[in-house]
């Protein structure tokens, strides 16, 4: 039987794994609900090495980040334009804390292939930005314009008829093995891309997701042309076209997936204003949801009792440097039978 796929959900993980089949010759629809404001929308694409206050070097970053940049440039040669943006972030320390933790980091191997030493001194300009303690810069880092990538990919499948536009309820009349029904379509497996959703609809409901709410700002300040990606305490992205956007905030018990909490913003607001010596104006702002499954990177595979039925989510805070990976294990899985590693595999979480 020829294989086609269902890919519910096209995010950051529909998409790379519609672009996965797509290269490889394999039939697939994408169907998303097409809104206006999703995780993956709003997200504002960075992509670090280095994060969090323990400095860790991210989750296999030097698989990863070739795998993904490769991915993007490939696409963008593809659709004809540009959507990743490689630029450095000036990392700035906030107090002695900080500085000690990056004393004990910053002699580590694994950080060295990601720091420029030939970075300007001093690294920031002092009357824009506050550089109490120092820092450092790191390379091999960026952001990808999601919205943008987003709408190109959808526009290219929608032309060769593989994307739709609908809602996907997979229910009873799906339990049984064989072929997954839709909409009077048969398909040889379903893969559920839903993002933070897919813990309140059917067959991974089970699945233990610990989603997080953010927000990002638009932000207009006199930065004095500085291009790169500025962090202290909070980021602050120079999208190169006059504007810049300033996040993120993190809520875990939320109601409404769009709407900020207020002291949520307010925080992220103070970070902003210690970040920033000049004067800055919040001209706009967009929350959405990350889907992030409890202890977990992310989760791939297949149902565990219903194997037609599949799962690609879980990609946190991290959506842009995991979806390719995670995408092509998945693709690996599916179709060439290749085992999934314990620690991603989903049906393991049951
Ligand atoms: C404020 C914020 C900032 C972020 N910043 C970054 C960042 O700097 N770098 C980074 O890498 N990541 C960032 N992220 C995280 C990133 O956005 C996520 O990792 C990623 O977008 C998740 O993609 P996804 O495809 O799994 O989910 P989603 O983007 O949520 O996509 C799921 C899609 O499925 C559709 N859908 C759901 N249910 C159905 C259904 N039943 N039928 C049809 N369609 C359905 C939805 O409409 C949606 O389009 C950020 C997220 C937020 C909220």
């Amino acid at each position: 039987m020829t294989q086609r796929l269902l890919i519910i959900g096209g995010g950051l993980a529909g998409t790379a794994l519609a672009w996965d089949l797509h290269e490889r010759g394999l039939s697939f629809l994408i169907v998303d609900r097409d809104e206006p404001l999703t995780s993956s929308k709003v997200a504002a694409g960075l992509v670090a090495p280095i994060t969090g206050l323990r400095l860790t070097l991210n989750w296999r970053y030097d698989t990863l980040y070739p795998e993904a940049l490769k991915f993007y440039r490939d696409k963008e040669l593809k659709l004809g334009a540009r959507f990743y943006h490689e630029l450095p972030i000036v990392q700035l320390l906030r107090d002695d804390q900080a500085v000690m933790q990056w004393q004990r980091r910053c002699g580590q191997p694994d950080v060295q292939p990601y720091l420029n030493a030939a970075a300007q001194q001093p690294l920031v300009n002092d009357s824009i930005f506050t550089n109490s303690h120092g820092g450092f810069e790191q390379q091999h880092c960026g952001w990808l314009n999601t919205a943008e990538f987003l709408a190109a990919s959808q526009r290219y499948f929608e032309s060769l008829g593989c994307w739709q536009r609908g809602e996907v309820s997979l229910n009873h009349s799906n339990q049984s093995s064989g072929p997954v029904l839709w909409n009077g379509q048969s398909f040889t497996s379903a893969v559920f891309c839903t993002g933070w959703e897919a813990a309140r609809q059917p067959w991974f409901d089970w699945v233990p997701f610990r989603n997080g709410r953010g927000t990002v700002l638009q932000v207009t300040a006199d930065t004095g042309g500085e291009s790169r990606i500025i962090n202290r305490g909070c980021w602050l992205l120079p999208r190169g076209d006059g504007t810049l956007r300033a996040g993120p905030t993190y809520e875990f018990d939320f109601d409404q997936p769009h709407t900020p909490g207020q002291e949520a913003v307010a925080e992220l607001e103070t970070k902003l204003r210690s970040l920033l010596k000049s004067p800055c104006r919040i001209t706009g702002s967009q929350t959405g949801v990350r889907p992030i499954i409890q202890h977990r990177q992310a989760l791939i595979g297949r149902h565990p009792v219903r194997p037609q039925i599949a799962f690609l989510n879980g990609l946190g805070s991290k959506g842009v440097l995991r979806a390719p990976w995670l995408a092509r294990q998945l693709v690996e899985h599916l179709m060439e039978d290749r085992a999934i590693e314990p620690g991603l595999d989903v049906a393991g979480n049951l």
